[in-house]
């Protein structure tokens, strides 16, 4: 197998993760890494039925041939689909021992798993990508469901990565298009936090920011190139790392997700966060192709705490949203005075929100061609939801969280449920 277009990336500084090897045959190159980053440890594979097909059983081999001894591997089975559950954790820590170190092979969900496991477990671990499915194997922390509820869990990135494109080009096309879709939400994500930095809430960090927004549109528009894709969401992985926060990668589109996620809608992360990309777009374009004077004839009277608890009440009623989720919107709610200040605030500094989102935004239609192309959602059909469904999940999204987005400004100006209405209509069909 010819190695040389195997190309280590250079890593920004100040992160967790040490190396990073991508391109076809990285594979090859896996006991060099394994010796660098963990000499004289046993690799120990982690995986399931379908990556071991992928690449676990072809990797085996090679560690075996280079003389590391590798243990035998720890599969989950391919059938059904494997989630990302806290359950798992306590039996894949018990096994890894200081002597070994866990090589996740497999897309988002093993990794997840085996970057919890190998914290609990006080190791490092290695990480295989099968997929370019999500901005997860660069970044600090798994998604993995808790309680009940999909959490973020404090565990560092992988030490060390190999990404072979000859296996994450025959990964299939859904998981592709599931990766491509997370990986254009950060077109509305960085939207959401020009809108904090514009208005003074969360300033944008330059080097955090240029991370992931200054290549983006290069790689979107490039879905043929794998790697581009997958550079990408490892840069996305890398800002979250730096920020210790997912502001750089996440915004209303997430949101929206994570309100599907609660509710138990069962899609792959980047199908949820492909419908709310379209939504958080289109609520982009429905404001600002207003005047500030026609937003000002609109504006209702702003409410009172007791207006807002029935409101937020309402909304979660379904009681799948978690349990301080009510605490959380009220905590966000402002007190008319502070509504009708903040309300200055945006209409003051309209032409430069109008502005720089729009320079950063892709037009909806655009969009939209692009998710079809890619084999991502496109309209609310495809992901088995009904048109009232996705005006509440927006309407839900603004609650969750307390991260200032489009959705944010909003319901400052009294103007989400239009918006969110106009949204809904849009990615109906
Ligand atoms: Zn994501």
């Amino acid at each position: 197998m010819n190695t040389n277009t195997v190309r280590e990336l250079i890593i920004p500084a100040g992160l967790e993760t040490e190396r990073f090897l991508l391109g076809a045959g990285a594979l090859q190159r896996v006991p060099e890494l394994l010796k660098s980053l963990f000499p004289g440890k046993r690799p120990w594979i982690i995986g399931d039925d379908n990556t071991w097909e992928a690449a676990g059983k072809k990797l085996y081999q090679i560690l075996e041939d280079a003389g590391l001894a590798p243990l035998p591997p720890y599969l989950f089975p391919g059938e059904p689909e494997l989630h990302g559950d806290d359950k798992y954790i306590p039996e894949l820590a018990e096994l890894m021992q200081e002597s070994l170190v866990p090589v996740a092979v497999g897309g988002g969900t093993i990794n997840d798993l085996v970057k919890r496991a190998s914290f609990v477990a006080g190791i490092r671990y290695l990480c295989i990508p099968t997929a370019c499915s999500v901005d997860g194997f660069t970044s600090y922390g798994a998604a993995l469901l808790k309680d009940g509820f999909k959490q973020t869990l404090p565990c560092p990135a992988p030490l060390g990565i190999a990404a072979d494109t000859e296996v994450l080009n025959h990964a299939p096309s859904k998981m592709f298009a599931s990766g491509y879709a997370d990986l254009a939400a950060k077109i509305p994500a960085g939207a959401d936090w020009i809108i904090a930095d514009e208005l003074g809430i969360e300033p944008i960090r330059e080097d955090v920011w240029e991370l992931v927004q200054k290549d983006l549109r290069a790689w979107l528009e490039a879905p043929e190139n794998q790697e581009g894709i997958f550079l990408g969401l490892a840069a996305t992985g890398y800002s979250m790392q730096l920020y210790r926060e997912s502001r750089p990668a996440s915004g209303t589109e997430h949101l929206f997700a994570h309100a599907l996620e609660m509710e138990g809608l069962h899609a792959s992360h980047g199908f949820k966060v492909a419908l709310g990309t379209l939504a958080a777009t289109a609520m982009y374009e429905w404001l600002f192709r207003q005047t500030p004077d026609e937003i000002k004839s609109k504006m209702p009277a702003p409410r009172s705490a007791a207006e807002r608890a029935n409101e937020v009440k309402e909304l979660l009623k379904a009681g799948c949203y978690g349990e301080n989720t009510a605490q959380i919107a009220m905590g966000k709610h402002p007190e008319p005075e502070e509504c009708t200040a903040r309300r200055e605030q945006i209409l003051e500094h309209w032409d430069q929100l109008k502005k720089r989102t729009k320079e950063r935004l892709i037009p909806f239609d655009t969009l939209r061609e692009m998710f079809r192309h890619t084999g991502a959602p496109s309209c609310c059909a495809d992901l088995g939801i009904t048109q009232e469904h996705a005006e509440h999940t927006i309407l839900v999204a603004q609650l969750i969280r307390n991260r200032y987005t489009i959705t944010d400004v909003l319901d400052d100006l009294g103007l989400l449920r239009e918006a969110a209405k106009y949204a809904a209509e849009r990615i109906a069909k």
